[in-house]
């Protein structure tokens, strides 16, 4: 994924969070505060401007100052743990011209850590960690077998999807849902389901990247 590429996932981003705005919004009302899906649409909306404006020979700038530019945007719990994946990614990647298996896995990696180091919660808790840490462990595993980028962000990507329907049987243990009767159960987290869309995202835009690359 070139800085270019990169420059089209965040519009795709961007489009993407605007549409699910109303959805999310609804979720977190359900055992939060109903910011969610404003937060991340101001967030992406953010991102993908800094994105436009960047260098794209730097990818992992690119990303870097995406994520820095959704932080400001967003506030919030989870404004900084979503701006953490893309600073890790931006990490990972930095000084390269494309984003590569082994980046996507070591920025998922130091994202978890990042977000653990932040908000003290374990996988279980009911938040968007328990959709970001199957997916670094799907990236490492992709990784581990050599699968290029388009097939490590499905294996990504199907992992945070699973992970993010899981917390549908789960009670909040971090976050505003923790404070909830019954902690929100029943219903997916919407950090958890964001990142799940993140992942999605990313998944197109990998797929898209590959098509261009074979063509
Ligand atoms: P806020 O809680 O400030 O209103 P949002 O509504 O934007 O922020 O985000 C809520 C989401 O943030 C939750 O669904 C959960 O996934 C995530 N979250 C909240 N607290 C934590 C935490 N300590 N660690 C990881 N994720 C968290
Ligand atoms: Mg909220």
């Amino acid at each position: 994924m070139t800085g270019s590429d990169a420059q089209a996932l965040f519009a795709a981003l961007a489009a993407r969070f605007r549409e699910e705005r109303a959805r999310l919004g609804e979720l977190d009302a359900r055992a939060g505060d109903g910011d969610h899906g404003a937060a991340m649409a101001r967030g992406f909306a953010a991102a993908a401007e800094t994105a436009a404006a960047h260098d794209p020979r730097d990818v992992g700038a690119l990303f870097h100052a995406a994520g820095r530019a959704f932080m400001k945007a967003t506030g919030g719990a989870s404004g900084p743990l979503f701006a953490a994946l893309f600073v890790q990614l931006g990490r990972a990647a930095a000084g390269r011209e494309a984003l590569a298996p082994a980046h996507l896995a070591a920025g998922l990696a130091d994202a978890v850590a990042l977000v653990q180091r932040m908000g003290r919660a374990e996988v279980g808790d009911k938040t968007l960690l328990d959709a970001l840490a199957p997916a670094a462990e799907a990236a490492a595993g992709a990784q581990a077998q050599g699968a290029e980028l388009a097939a490590a962000l499905t294996a990504v990507a199907e992992a945070a999807r699973e992970g993010a329907d899981a917390t549908r049987a789960l009670r909040a243990r971090r976050g505003r849902a923790r404070w909830v009767e019954g902690g929100g159960e029943g219903h997916p987290d919407p950090g958890a389901t964001s990142m799940a869309l993140v992942f999605e995202v990313m998944q197109r835009a990998g797929r898209a990247t590959n098509e261009e690359g074979a063509a």
